[in-house]
């Protein structure tokens, strides 16, 4: 695609850098057919190939930035299954993520819409906060007509009651079981810690089974993941430049073979470091060494082999690709192989590759658009009749459990189970 931005614009590296992304768009349409919000409208402008024409008309000026266009980039999901399907390579991604920021700066959205996005970055990266406001939200849900109409799925979300905090996956270092075959560290999630704490306290069993030491270390904090991809930057980079500044420590120190992430959502962002902080002449090292450590628990747990796995029930399970995981990360075989090393029969959802709604913030920020792909996702999964779901994202876990019928876990649940621990709770009721 050709462009003509401007020569002083591009002095700037980031639009420097978007501007070849732009050239390498042939403009042919294929990822159309597999981004859900082009599925949902059959609008070119809510397809990946119009965000794209409409990003490189702001930065060439053919257009302004207003409210009405800049929507379009708002109701991307920034799922990336467009960049799976491109035949150009084109890093979408990194398009988007340069565009949010700079157009964050440049319009003035609704007071509603900026108290929301306030509330979330201030809210959801730490984990006291989130759940004090989860507790507060059960209580608001009693004064529900007091809300603002535009609020009041905020607190339908809010889940009914809250599990009691991680056993095992707290701050510290747990013991390998027998002898240590690796030391690494894991990144506990915010929202995770508090709607879904089991889910850590398995990663733990199972790797510490598998004769792993692992660190969580205190001073760890949210991945900035789900504020970043909001477009904001400030509070985000800071985030990232001090988890950067933990595990760099921790390397140093008594090292690291890995950094495991069970959140796939926060893993696609800290995989990305290394790209993020590229230009900073402090942390680009530091950041670059980070990511190169950086695993999803299931690559980590193919790699060490799951071991002998005859302890769960043969459930039959329908996989839900996570779309940080299958489209960001690539990450799509060891889950399945994993899932069926542990004895479980394994059933693919029909179109995989779409979004259940999720998306980070999406299913807060713009609630119909989640909710219409969270039925055709719930949908799929009743077609495959089966007795529970897994997936590798506790953003899908909780989204998907508001739509069906079956109990939802995580991959890393099922893997404890069939190996020694407990019966995940969701699947006992
Ligand atoms: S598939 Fe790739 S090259 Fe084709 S329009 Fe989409 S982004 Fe551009
Ligand atoms: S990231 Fe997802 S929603 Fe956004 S343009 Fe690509 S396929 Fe569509």
């Amino acid at each position: 695609m050709r462009t003509t931005i401007a020569p002083e614009l591009l002095q700037d590296p980031n639009i420097q850098a978007s501007e070849e992304i732009l050239r390498t768009c042939v403009h042919c349409g294929f990822c159309n057919a597999t981004c859900p919000t082009y599925l949902l409208t059959g609008n070119e402008l809510e397809g990946p190939r119009g965000r794209i024409y409409l990003i490189k008309s702001l930065l060439e000026g053919q257009i302004d930035p207003e409210l009405h266009t800049v929507e379009h980039i708002d109701n991307c999901l920034g799922c990336l299954a467009c960049e799976t399907t491109c035949p150009s390579g084109v890093t979408y991604s990194h398009l988007l993520e340069e565009a949010r920021p700079r157009l964050e700066q440049q319009i003035r959205r609704p007071l509603i819409d900026r108290l929301l996005r306030t509330l979330l970055t201030h809210l959801l990266p730490y984990p006291g906060r989130f759940r004090l406001a989860m507790r507060l939200a059960g209580l608001g849900r009693l004064f529900k007509f007091l809300t603002p109409p535009s609020l009041r799925h905020l607190l339908d979300m809010a889940p009914p009651h809250l599990p009691p905090p991680a056993r095992l996956a707290r701050p510290g270092i747990i013991p390998a079981q027998g002898q240590r075959r690796a030391r690494m560290a894991l990144l506990t999630g915010c929202a995770q810690q508090v709607v879904g704490p089991q889910i850590n306290d398995a990663t733990v069993r199972l790797l510490t089974r598998l004769g792993v030491e692992v660190v969580i270390p205190p001073q760890m904090g949210c991945c900035g993941a789900l504020t970043f991809h909001m477009g904001e930057r400030r509070h985000s980079l800071e985030l990232m430049r001090n988890n950067i500044n933990v595990w760099h420590a921790e390397l140093q120190g008594d090292g690291l073979d890995a950094i495991v992430l069970n959140t796939s959502g926060c893993g696609t962002a800290v995989k990305e470091y290394d790209h993020i902080f590229r230009h900073d002449p402090d942390l680009s090292a530091k950041a670059a060494a980070v990511t190169a450590l950086v695993r999803d628990i299931s690559e980590v747990v193919a790699d060490l082999g799951l071991g002998k796995a005859d302890h769960a029930t043969p459930l039959r399970i329908a996989y839900h690709d996570a779309c940080s995981l299958q489209h960001g990360q690539k990450v799509t075989a060891p889950p399945r192989q994993l899932l069926k090393e542990a004895g479980f029969e394994l059933i693919e959802i029909p179109e995989a590759h779409i979004c259940c709604g999720s998306a980070g913030t999406y299913n807060l920020l713009k609630p119909d658009a989640a909710a219409a792909l969270l039925q055709r996702k719930s949908t799929h999964i009743a077609q495959t009749k089966a007795q529970a779901v897994a997936a590798g994202n506790i953003g899908c876990i909780e989204q998907i459990a508001r739509g069906i019928d079956l109990p939802i876990v995580h991959t890393v649940e099922l893997l404890d189970w069939a190996t020694g621990g407990p019966q995940p709770t969701q699947l006992t009721t």
